[in-house]
């Protein structure tokens, strides 16, 4: 028997209780042309605004027109030292000592920064490890840094394609790889969450094969951070970066995370681009043309932070640190996996879940593969209020957000979802 029913009742049911119900009247969601409430399952694209936002945000525009540049010091959150009240709450999100994590720039940025310090090609090691259908950015991003270091991306950027006919990678596979190859890998930088499968890596395998054969292993965790627990710390990841506009709510282009593990803290010997704000910050102000780097992730800094989008990604922190990923992991499983439920009831060959089936693979997304007539479904989707997205050739991706969507939103998804493939079935009625 399944723990699942495919009526609405069972989805009332469930979210009654919810015990994290009540966090969705935290977001604005968008309403349709007609006032009515979108449905959105687009978290991992951009997630909702929270009302507290608003309020927050224009304390800083008070505190700068009171106190123009005394506001770093006299703001009611000092900017001076902005960042630092984000860092423990940043910490505890991916599982890191305070001093491994900053929230600073944007994530491409951060990416770049991040191998400039551990992307060092040599002529028997130079090879970067990514995901076959990594995000674009990340894949222009190695591409370039190889072609900087005078390598050759065609020869030097090894892909990470799914066996025939499967639609995601196994870890095996991937450990294979690196054992074979690994003398000849210089950094081995994967998506934490593959952005269009919704695939969840086992990053703690991946970076002990990859210490194993002395390369350097790096996590884009855009689709992993606020998505699904993480112990970077204790997995010994070397670094990682995120944004904070997915499933973080700071809002779009908003400041982004950056990890780095606390055994290159203070490694002098590392490349790096330096910036004043990353200079130790006793003597930052003596306006000194030596830099000295502040031990630990802050390091990396580069400029004094927009304080506006921190204001958003502080905001943010704070609810997940009040609910905690824990209970938000224990709603997640339970509502990706009744969607999942509700889309195999169907039993249509035309429709595939390409994310895995396997729980610990994947975090609340799925991306359903529509062989016929994909786009006219999504299209049919959105003409019903639903926000998802599409992606090419077949793809649609949809992401129930534990915190502010509900199990009657994703009855509601599918029974549109039906209507639009054309599946006649008990959920129609049931809506
Ligand atoms: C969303 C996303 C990005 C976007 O990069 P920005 O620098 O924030 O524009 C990059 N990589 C991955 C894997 C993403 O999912």
């Amino acid at each position: 028997m399944s723990e699942y029913r495919t009526d609405l009742n069972f989805a009332k049911e469930m979210d009654a209780a919810d015990p994290l119900a009540g966090y969705r009247a935290q977001f604005y969601i968008p309403k349709t042309k007609d006032g009515d409430e979108c449905l959105y399952l687009c978290g991992n694209s951009l997630g909702l605004q929270p009302k507290a936002l608003e309020s927050a945000m224009a304390q800083e525009l008070t505190d700068w027109k009171n106190f123009g540049v005394e506001g770093h010091w006299n703001a009611k959150t000092p900017w001076m030292p902005y960042h630092e009240f984000l860092t423990d709450k940043l910490a505890a999100l991916v599982g890191a000592k305070s001093s491994e994590v900053v929230a600073m720039n944007t994530l491409s940025v951060n990416l770049h920064l991040m191998m400039v310090s551990f992307y060092h090609p040599t002529a028997q090691r130079r090879k970067i490890v990514i995901e076959g259908n990594a995000f674009p950015s990340d894949q222009y991003a190695v591409k370039s840094q190889i072609k900087f270091h005078g390598f050759d991306p065609v020869q030097d950027l090894i892909e990470l394609w799914p066996r025939e006919g499967e639609h995601t990678l196994r870890t095996a596979d991937i450990e294979a790889l690196i054992a074979e190859q690994g003398s000849e890998i210089a950094l081995i930088m994967l998506g934490g969450v593959n952005y269009y499968t919704g695939q969840l890596f086992d990053m703690a395998a991946i970076t002990k094969a990859g210490h194993a054969q002395g390369c350097m292993v790096g996590f884009d965790l855009a689709h992993a951070a606020g998505n699904v627990p993480l112990k970077l710390h204790e997995w010994g990841v070397d670094f990682a970066c995120w944004c904070s506009y997915k499933y973080l709510n700071a809002g779009p282009g908003s400041v982004a995370g950056c990890f780095v593990h606390e055994r290159h803290a203070d490694n002098d010997d590392l490349p790096r681009f330096a910036g004043w704000w990353g200079h130790d910050k006793n003597t930052r102000f003596k306006m000194g043309p030596d830099f000295k780097a502040i031990p630990g992730a802050e390091g990396w800094q580069l400029s004094n932070p927009p304080i506006l989008s921190l204001v958003a990604v502080k905001i943010s922190l704070e609810m997940f640190d009040e609910v905690g990923m824990d209970a938000l992991r224990e709603k997640s499983l339970k509502l990706t996996g009744y969607m999942e439920f509700l889309l195999d009831s169907f039993g249509r060959d035309d429709v595939t879940i390409m994310t895995p089936k396997n729980k610990d693979e994947r975090g609340c997304q799925l991306s359903i593969a529509v062989r016929e007539n994909g786009r006219a479904v999504f299209d049919a989707l959105e003409a019903q209020g639903v926000i998802c997205d599409w992606r090419e050739p077949d793809c649609i991706r949809v992401a129930p957000v534990p915190l502010y969507n509900s199990f009657e939103d994703v009855h509601k998804f599918v029974s549109f979802f039906a209507a639009a493939i054309g599946a006649s079935n008990q959920l129609q009625e049931a809506v």
